[in-house]
């Protein structure tokens, strides 16, 4: 079997392939390594008389190739080593330091290539415009493509994936994470070739349902996340796709009743009220068309006709009923939706009066009963008892229930309170409907890849504590990243005795520490002083202060309630306002009993199946494996990952079920080997073609990108066990039929005779760089 003829060995074309390549050659085409590695197929299969098929095959990647007008040299084979820094796909594979590796993405981008890698994590930055980089064509080009063989992509990353694993997208809000995700899916239905065509296009569909109930414009973002997602793809065997499960953690529910200057509601609140306008039945669901509910308004719109005008709502609004339909919620399902959420949009417009009687000075009145009266018609509940239940609520004092009137700013309390308790549950409904209708044909013995996408690091001029949630969620992520790019390796080489340099990073567990050590860290205050009913944020903030004794956090002078931490994404002060009453999230008994009588199937579904799961298996999966890989030696057992009490789902506060919520995402990180696709913003303007150097370097630098170059670099990429070593290359030393001793000195002397220099010898693996393996296995090739 001889090496496979070249491009460089043209005695070996055929008369009709010469001419069809000259041609090709005199139009300049740059011909892409698949197309040669193609070119090289077409001259062995020639001799086998296919190539008619394959000609017509070469024709339509040459064309794809012109139509990606992507301007490479031709590389010959995969030897090249890259030297020119500007040129270089994989930063790991660069000697110079930072400032190379920075211009490199510069330039790179500049040529509009925003992919890159750093040894086997992907970099992507964001183009803020539309690229020609998805189309069926490319889904095709990286199909079981080599590495090296494509440009990097994020379609390369779907196809290593596509084993078990998980995915995750990290970077700051408006970096491109949940673009980057759906690219990932879409990619990954393309792999799992379902026959079940529409089970492929409803996995697809999920994706903007759930984003037009979680998504909502913010100052950085137009289409920002609110919601963390955690997408499962499940496949058979052989493959297929079988069905997808979305895990939803931490909605921002406070959105709905209040948005911070410049930003909006969720999308599907527009979505709707345009929508519904355009069938003319606003009416029905008792909305008005020129005045806009309390809860949307906002700077941008202060006027119902803005909304009710506004054609892309309405375009959106018809996408979203249509996702509804392909996924296959009932119409009557539907018909609730709708309801709920008008309910919601109404109930912000109720208004209360204060009643000045003789005994009792704090009693409050609805001032605008048809107000009320809508509400309650829309929830199929009865208004009288909804006016009850806003404006008193019930006390068990000795035995005895006492009715006692809410004043003005309760009852206001109660009926926000209302609004984000069914705004929440109504998500998690549809996010299990959904799930209940994907649920096709799942064996589960069968692949499953995770993609996590969520909420973005922030810090913005007011953080609360919706912010310091988000924050921690992505701090433990970051500590994920590092446990495995770093630690982990670090293990290894300590286990097998190798002389690695060990690389400094930057490990921010103290960090994690700060929030989640029970019982003296952050969220176990915050859950200790919301017990206390006599505690105010004023309290808190000093409860902190005084348990809080680490340089991350510190109280800045002169802001009140304010309090600042040192994230490993940058310092942020957050302000405490709020946090007490944001992280009790009471929603009082009288309303539950009140929903729960609803006449509506929907509305009592929303107050009485437990919607979420307890999570006790998830939490001790996660607490099993994380102990078992995570600890270092002769460190103390208990760590913000070893939660030790099981959570009670009755009285949780929103602390809790968050830190319920990360275990439970973190028992699915561990449960498969991970691929990162780190984003980056490469400016705060959206702007396409604007590469700021200072963003893109604090991004680097603190996601541990440089780091990971050099680790990659420096560390060794393979591992092999002696015995594979010497089965897969024995050939390159030893006669064919003998079989070596499983030993070190076997695996020495076959490194030596392929005169490779770097690689290290562990105790029962051979440790080698991944431009090793590359040139093994091709000399190995030539060799057979
Ligand atoms: P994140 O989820 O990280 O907050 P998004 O994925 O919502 O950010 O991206 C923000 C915006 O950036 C998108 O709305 C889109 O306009 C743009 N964008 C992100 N990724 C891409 C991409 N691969 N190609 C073109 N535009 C993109
Ligand atoms: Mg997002």
């Amino acid at each position: 079997r001889n090496p496979p003829p070249t491009l460089h060995q043209p005695e070996l074309w055929s008369d009709d392939f010469n001419d069809f390549i000259c041609k090709c050659l005199i139009k300049d085409f740059e011909l892409r390594p698949n197309v040669l590695d193609l070119l090289q197929h077409v001259f062995i299969k020639q001799i086998v008389g296919r190539e008619k098929i394959l000609q017509k095959q070469l024709i339509e990647l040459i064309d794809l190739n012109q139509q990606i007008g992507v301007i490479e040299k031709t590389r010959g084979g995969h030897m090249k080593t890259q030297t020119d820094a500007d040129e270089v796909e994989d930063l790991a594979t660069l000697e110079v330091l930072d400032e190379v590796r920075r211009s490199t993405l510069q330039s790179r981008y500049g040529r509009d290539q925003i992919y890159t890698y750093v040894g086997d994590i992907l970099i992507a930055v964001n183009p803020f415009h539309k690229m020609e980089i998805y189309t069926p064509q490319y889904t095709k080009m990286y199909i079981g493509a080599k590495r090296t063989a494509n440009p990097p992509h994020i379609f390369a990353v779907a196809d290593v994936a596509y084993q078990s694993m998980v995915c995750f997208d990290s970077g700051e809000s408006g970096a491109g994470k949940t673009e980057g995700a759906h690219l990932l899916v879409q990619q990954l239905t393309v792999l799992g070739k379902a026959n079940n065509r529409t089970l492929q296009e409803k996995i697809l569909l999920v994706n903007s349902l759930v984003e037009a109930f979680g998504n909502a414009c913010t100052v950085i973002n137009d289409n920002s996340s609110r919601f963390g997602k955690y997408l499962e793809m499940k496949f058979t065997n052989g493959g297929t796709v079988a069905g997808a499960k979305i895990s939803e953690y931490l909605l921002e529910k406070s959105r709905v009743i209040h948005q911070a200057a410049g930003e909006r509601n969720f999308h599907i609140f527009y979505y709707i009220y345009a929508g519904l306008a355009d069938r003319k039945k606003l009416a029905h669901y008792k909305l008005s068309d020129s005045k806009t509910p309390k809860y949307l308004w906002n700077e941008h719109v202060k006027l119902g006709p803005d909304i009710v005008n506004n054609t892309f709502y309405k375009e959106q609004f018809d996408a979203v009923e249509q996702c509804f339909k392909v996924i296959g919620f009932t119409l009557e399902e539907l018909g609730s939706v709708y309801s709920t959420l008008a309910a919601i949009l109404n109930s912000g417009d109720i208004e209360f009066s204060p009643v000045a009687s003789e005994h009792q000075t704090d009693k409050s009145d609805i001032s605008n009963i048809s107000v009320l009266e809508n509400v309650a018609s829309l929830l199929c509940i009865r208004s009288d008892e909804l006016q009850e239940a806003l404006t008193s609520h019930c006390v068990v004092a000795r035995g005895e229930t006492i009715v006692r009137p809410n004043t003005v700013e309760k009852a206001a309390e109660v009926r926000d309170a209302m609004g984000k308790a069914l705004y929440g549950r109504l998500f998690s409904w549809i996010v299990n409907r959904i799930n209940a209708l994907l649920q096709i044909c799942v064996e589960d013995k069968g692949l499953n890849i995770g993609i996590l996408d969520i909420f973005g690091f922030e810090n913005f001029k007011k953080n609360s504590f919706e912010q310091l949630c988000i924050n921690i969620a992505n701090e433990q992520i970051q500590f994920y990243f590092n446990q495995h790019i770093f630690a982990w390796e670090q293990d290894e080489y300590l286990n097998e005795e190798v002389d690695a340099r060990m690389i400094e990073y930057e490990d921010n567990r103290p960090l994690l520490d700060l929030f989640l050590q029970k019982p003296m860290g952050m969220l176990s205050l915050l859950d200790e002083e919301s017990r206390f009913p006599q505690a105010t944020d004023q309290t808190l903030v000093e409860k902190f202060d005084d348990n809080l004794k680490t340089k991350s956090f510190w109280r800045p002078k002169r802001v009140d309630l304010g309090f600042g931490i040192h994230h490993y994404a940058g310092k942020v002060i957050y302000n405490a306002a709020g946090f007490l009453a944001k992280n009790r999230d009471m929603l009082p008994a009288d309303i539950v009993l009140l929903l729960r009588s609803s006449e509506n199937e929907l509305t009592r579904k929303l107050v009485t199946h437990p919607l979420t799961k307890t999570g006790k298996e998830a939490e001790r999966v996660a607490t099993w494996k994380l102990g078992r890989r995570i600890r270092q030696p002769g460190e103390p057992g208990d760590t913000p990952c070893h939660p030790r009490e099981t959570t009670n789902m009755r009285t949780q506060t929103v602390a809790s079920y968050f830190r319920y919520s990360l275990m439970d995402l973190l028992s699915k990180m561990v449960a498969g080997q991970p691929h990162f696709v780190r984003c980056i913003k490469p400016n705060n303007d959206r702007q396409a073609n604007k590469f700021d150097r200072e963003k893109v370097l604090v991004q680097l630098r603190y996601t541990g990108v440089l780091e990971t170059a050099k680790i990659r670099r420096q560390g060794y990429s393979h591992r092999i066990l002696f015995a594979n070593f010497i089965k897969r290359y024995y050939i390159l030393a030893f006669p064919a039929h003998e079989e070596p001793a499983v030993t070190q000195e076997t695996c020495s002397t076959i490194l030596e005779k392929a005169k490779l220099e770097n690689w290290a010898m562990g105790k029962t693996k051979v440790f080698l760089k991944y431009y090793h393996v590359e040139h093994l296995n091709l000399i190995v090739q030539q060799a057979t």
